[in-house]
């Protein structure tokens, strides 16, 4: 018997569904009101990352600064939403907060947005994704927090878009510093080789979609990229459901509270 999940159903008995964001009771995820909040990911972003550009830019180039210097691993990246108000909200309670019921809605985000967008390159076409992979956290972490956020949103996802789900297929064999307060360049040291790919044969010549919460400045993504290539993968993308807001964006000038809990920064992914 999983104790844990036993103990998270028993906490969703006692709290039950609520606005993450608003506390509206009866609620899974967000509420209607604090949907209309949610800033999504709209074009122009560039064509690589997703990072969003400024609408008001009359011609905003192909790629982003980042990736015309640096040729990413990842072959492309996109995400639902910024990383700002409600949806950081739901991100916070289901990673911090140990609200796991909040997964299968942020999968439901996420699924709705690639069903939509299934003809594009979203970040690639859905017929031509052969697995979802959810980006691991490090066995120790997993343990200490009892779940992995990414693998509980694949759960849900996989079903909705009816892909497998392949979550053992990369493993992270590295414990990092939690990524929180770092610099880009501390973030790509930090990640720098902290995966493994247990079965090489599994994902030669696949075209995977990794899959995270959260997108700051792709380095996690990116590394886990890198090792699934190394180990013959034919394509990797990365969807997350929210990315930080860029330079430019008003989301990124408001102060909100810290991510990690007070003497607590173990528990950052
Ligand atoms: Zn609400
Ligand atoms: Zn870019």
């Amino acid at each position: 018997m999983d104790i844990g999940k036993a103990f998270r159903e028993i906490m969703d008995l006692i709290f039950p569904p609520a606005c993450e964001a608003c506390g509206a009771v009866g609620e899974l995820g967000l509420c209607s009101a604090c949907m209309q909040q949610v800033t999504l990911v709209e074009e122009p972003y560039c064509a690589q990352c997703g990072q969003p550009f400024d609408p008001n830019v009359s011609t905003p180039p192909q790629l982003c600064a980042s990736c015309r210097s640096d040729a990413p691993h990842l072959d492309g990246a996109r995400a639902v939403g910024l990383h700002t108000g409600p949806l950081r909200h739901a991100i916070i309670s289901c990673k911090f907060k140990g609200r796991t019921s909040v997964a299968p809605f942020l999968a439901r985000l996420v699924a709705e947005r690639m069903v939509a967008e299934a003809e594009y390159s979203w970040p690639l076409p859905l017929v031509e994704v052969d697995a979802l992979v959810p980006v691991p956290l490090h066995p120790q972490r997993r343990r200490w927090r009892g779940f992995d956020q990414a693998a509980l949103i694949v759960q849900g996802l996989a079903p909705a878009v009816g892909k497998p789900a392949w979550e053992d297929c990369i493993q992270r064999h590295k414990p990092t510093l939690p990524q929180i307060g770092l610099s880009p360049q501390q973030r790509r040291d930090n990640v720098k080789n902290a995966f493994v790919i247990p079965d090489e044969g599994l994902v030669r010549g696949k075209r995977l979609l990794l899959v995270d919460d959260v997108y700051t400045t792709g380095a996690t993504g990116n590394d886990a990229a890198r090792a699934l290539k190394a180990a013959g993968a034919g394509e990797v993308y990365l969807l997350t459901v929210t990315r930080a807001a860029p330079d430019w964006h008003p989301a990124s000038q408001i102060t909100e509270p810290p991510e990690v809990p007070a003497g607590n920064a173990s528990c950052s992914r």
